[in-house]
């Protein structure tokens, strides 16, 4: 037989893995909480045009990336879904399924979860990685979207990332970036012989996006090309000073990144992403985001303002790893093992373990046959603190409560065995932190 792996471009996330991206993901939901936001989860996969209309075909995400789901059988023909690629437009579309235009405004929402997308699997870049996610969506900024940034690297602070820049710029809207499109196109054009056959192709349908392009043959093309700053209207050129000066106020200073355009047609003004000096390469952002004014309206709804960004969790788990910040990621460990001398009182063993739970106690009961020795042999390797032996005192209601960190033993009655190991466990702890 073949052996069973986890597919190519994904991986498991082993205990100790595990263990620090549920500490990213318990301080992306408590401070995102903080800030008011309020947790959100939708499907993991939605009908394909949620991602087509709310990311856009010419996309990469869309056009190569697109995680597709078969129908299974009985399914009609023409339904078609894909696992979700980023979470906006999942969110976007719940926000016009469920009225949330009527709630009040703007409505903050948090989301943290495994995103899909079928790209070419290398370092830091996954087929299934997980993101933490916000989206405001009713506030035009752009004092809001200096609290969306800050709020990002908050978050990289709070989990040991201290030194992450964040670069922004602003797309325009409707009314300036039609005229820039045209500037750029118009550049392009002028060297299309130059340009590789994909980006030929994206040239007609959206030239923005070239700007995106990760070919290294058209780095000297971009470099050259014209920037949008030059192009901006009054209202976006007053959105963007606001935003440079909201930030200001909190004390973060951007880069000003002018090529930084995120690509899609209908996202609006600011931009924004997020590196670690020396890693910034076009595959090491470790977040980034942008308004989208004209999504709302894209999947259905009224015209709202929105904006929101994602952070990539693999790469900053990546990124402490590297810096050796990893949060400390202590394997479980009960803080009590119950043991048994007779193979046939897993009964006792099981109840005693119940009831230390209940009691608020990590427990788990050694419920084999095998010899005490060994089943301490156990407790030891797991790490336990105690273990609690029945035997034959058991009948005058007593069991046997070895302090495995101390290598002593001693007698405790049954009733008093929860509060007892309790205590023990508290003034050891206690000892330690002193
Ligand atoms: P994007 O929506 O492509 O800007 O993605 C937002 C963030 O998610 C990126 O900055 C990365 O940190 C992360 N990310 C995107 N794609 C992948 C991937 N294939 N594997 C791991 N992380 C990813």
């Amino acid at each position: 037989m073949p052996k069973l792996q986890a597919p190519r471009g994904t991986r498991d996330q082993l205990p100790t893995e595990r263990a620090v991206f549920l500490r990213l993901e318990d301080t992306a939901r408590d401070l995102a909480m903080r800030y008011g936001f309020q947790p959100i989860e939708t499907p993991m996969f939605e009908g394909s045009a949620v991602y087509e209309r709310g990311v856009g075909k010419a996309t990469d995400v869309v056009e190569k990336e697109l995680f597709r789901v078969q129908a299974g059988r009985g399914e009609s023909e023409r339904e078609r879904w894909a696992l979700r690629p980023e979470p906006t437009a999942g969110i976007v579309r719940a926000f016009v399924q469920h009225g949330m235009r009527t709630w009040p405004q703007p409505v903050k929402l948090t989301l943290t979860g495994p995103m899909f997308r079928y790209d070419r699997p290398q370092a830091g870049r996954y087929r299934q990685f997980w993101q933490f996610d916000v989206e405001v969506i009713g506030d035009p900024g752009p004092a809001i979207d200096a609290e969306t940034i800050e709020l990002a690297m908050a978050f990289f602070g709070a989990v040991g990332l201290t030194d992450v820049r964040v670069l922004v710029n602003s797309i325009g809207d409707a009314a300036c970036r039609p005229a820039y499109i045209e500037a750029l196109a118009a550049h392009f054009r002028a060297h299309q012989d130059e340009l590789p056959e994909p980006e030929q192709a994206r040239l007609e349908i959206s030239p923005l996006r070239l700007l995106d392009s990760k070919d290294q043959r058209m780095q000297p093309l971009i470099a050259a090309a014209p920037t949008i700053t030059e192009h901006l209207c009054d209202d976006c050129q007053a959105h963007f000073d606001g935003l440079l000066a909201h930030l200001e106020g909190v004390s973060i200073e951007p880069r000003l990144e002018p090529t930084l355009v995120r690509g899609l047609d209908y996202y609006t003004r600011t931009a924004f992403e997020f590196y670690r000096p020396g890693a910034e390469g076009q595959q090491q952002a470790l977040g980034g985001g942008g308004r989208y004014d004209g999504l709302v309206e894209l999947l259905g709804g009224q015209p709202t303002p929105g904006i929101g960004f994602g952070i990539g969790l693999d790469r900053v788990a990546l990124a402490l790893a590297e810096q050796d910040a990893a949060p400390a990621a202590e394997p479980w460990k009960p803080t009590v093992v119950v043991v048994g001398a007779d193979p046939d009182d897993t009964v006792v063993r099981l109840q005693l373990a119940t009831e230390l739970r209940g009691a608020g106690l990590a427990c788990r009961p050694d419920l084999s046959a095998r010899r005490l020795g060994k089943q301490l042999d156990g407790a030891a390797r797991l790490g336990a603190h105690f273990a609690v032996i029945c035997g034959d005192e058991l009948g005058a209601g007593n069991v046997q409560v070895k302090d495995l960190m101390a290598g002593t033993q001693r007698q405790v009655d049954v009733t008093d065995l929860a509060r007892d190991l309790a205590r023990a466990h508290a003034q050891h702890r206690h000892g330690e932190d002193g």
